[in-house]
């Protein structure tokens, strides 16, 4: 199965392709967080995007296209995508790339503006593990410091402060949306609104259709 995860920040892809890899047993790729990975390990393309992440903006197309290519050259188990591509022309190197080996289907994660600043408000992200977490979901008489699975210490991402949403936002209306029409006809909709749960199984049952 090859998938992309397509949505505003913030509307559940990560988690969304987490849980499918889990449950189809695909390998799931998420740009943002490989290149999370370089900025914390200091490596070269770190230091070089380390600037262009924290404040929101979009990494060049040349660098994200070769990071994913590497990793999906021969996957024979498929892949899910998500975060990339982030406009019509990584859209269009990634269609290249694959020639025959066309994408299954393009899962559109659908929600609206305030939803995602309300919810990137208080996300927080475990600095051991990576497991996501919301400030507001948190259970009653446990702390929102720690990581509820490893311990390890919550923090917000630099680029979830309210101007940097904002930003975001305004880039994935001028950049991101037009994929819709450039998927179109290969494109699942699902609405991202609701529990983690209720967003699984919206994904899980238009996937089977
Ligand atoms: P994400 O975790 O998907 O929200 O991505 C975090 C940040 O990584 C984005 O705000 C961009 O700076 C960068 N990034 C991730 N994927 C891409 C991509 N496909 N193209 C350009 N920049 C990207």
């Amino acid at each position: 199965m090859r998938l992309v995860f397509l949505g505003p920040p913030g509307s559940g892809k990560g988690t969304g392709a987490a849980l499918v890899s889990k449950r189809l047993g695909v390998p799931h790729l998420s740009t943002g967080d490989v290149l999370r990975e370089e900025i914390r390990a200091g490596t070269e393309l770190g230091l070089r995007v380390k600037g262009i992440v924290g404040g929101g903006g979009l990494v060049p197309d040349e660098i994200v296209n070769r990071m994913v290519f590497d990793r999906i050259g021969d996957a024979e188990a498929g892949f899910i995508l998500d975060g990339y591509p982030r406009n019509v022309t990584q859209a269009r190197d990634l269609d290249l790339f694959l020639g025959e080996r066309a994408l299954t289907a393009v899962v559109h994660l659908e929600v609206p503006d305030e939803e995602v600043e309300r919810r990137l408000a208080g996300r927080l992200v475990c600095e051991g593990c990576g497991r996501i977490f919301n400030a507001g979901h948190f259970p009653p008489g446990t702390s929102p410091e720690a990581c509820l699975e490893c311990g390890g210490r919550l923090c917000h991402r630099e680029d979830d402060s309210p101007e940097k949403v904002r930003r975001r936002l305004q880039l994935y209306h001028h950049e991101t949306k037009p994929l819709l029409d450039y998927y179109s006809g290969r494109l699942v909709e699902v609405d991202g609104v609701g529990s983690i749960e209720q967003v699984a199984e919206g994904i899980m049952r238009s996937l089977s259709q």
